[in-house]
């Protein structure tokens, strides 16, 4: 029962990607309580934090936050 196991195995991964490739349900409003957390760890050069999938999506979309997330940065860098 290989086969069924590779089958399955494959299954999920590409469910995983689904899931993690869905374009989230974030409003401006909901970015603006990650994005300082996300500025962050940019500017510390940490690693991303967990969950922030939604937020880099949202940043690749919307001009506005992601204006608001680069003056966050440049303002986070000054300090
Ligand atoms: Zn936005």
């Amino acid at each position: 029962m290989q086969l069924n196991e590779l089958n399955n195995e494959k299954l999920s991964s590409l469910v995983e990607m689904i899931r993690l490739t869905k374009p989230e349900e974030l409003t401006c409003d909901d970015l603006l309580a990650y994005v300082a957390t996300y500025a962050d760890a940019c500017v510390k050069d940490l690693p991303v934090p967990v969950g922030s999938e939604p937020v880099q999506q949202h940043l690749s979309i919307c001009s506005e936050c992601m204006e608001e997330f680069q003056s966050l940065v440049n303002v986070l860098r000054l300090r």
